[in-house]
């Protein structure tokens, strides 16, 4: 997708701060963190959002949780905890129209929604 910014940091045109990258996935700190560790995984193939998942797809997101599960460990807030939100559409606030999950980390977060 020629117009998205998240395929335009995939393909490196548009610079990120890696976290994890493989032949599917790619992870990178959100540019305005909403908590001490926020973190974005998204899948390399274009899916606009998680409504446009087809069944094929099912298979990346799995693998992206395992994705998160790793960085977590890796980073050191596997015990802690970490909290994964994704927004859908318009009503939740979805900017980005690339499919991406927030990964949130190093705070109590409690009943605040991220
Ligand atoms: P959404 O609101 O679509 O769920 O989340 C989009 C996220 O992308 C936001 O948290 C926003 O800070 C992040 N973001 C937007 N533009 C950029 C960018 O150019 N680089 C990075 N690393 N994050 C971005
Ligand atoms: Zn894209």
């Amino acid at each position: 997708m020629e117009d998205c910014l998240f395929c335009k940091i995939i393909k490196g045109e548009i610079p990120s701060n890696k976290v994890y990258e493989d032949e599917e996935i790619l992870a990178f700190n959100d540019i305005n963190p909403a908590a001490p560790i926020h973190i974005l995984v998204i899948p390399k193939k274009h899916i606009a959002s998680l409504a446009d998942m087809k069944k094929d797809d099912e298979i990346i997101v799995g693998k992206i949780y395992g994705v998160i599960n790793k960085i977590a460990k890796e980073q050191g807030f596997k015990e802690n905890g970490y909290r994964v939100i994704v927004n859908c559409g318009k009503d939740a606030g979805q900017e980005v129209m690339h499919l991406h999950f927030h990964l949130l980390a190093g705070e109590k977060f409690g009943d605040k929604i991220v």
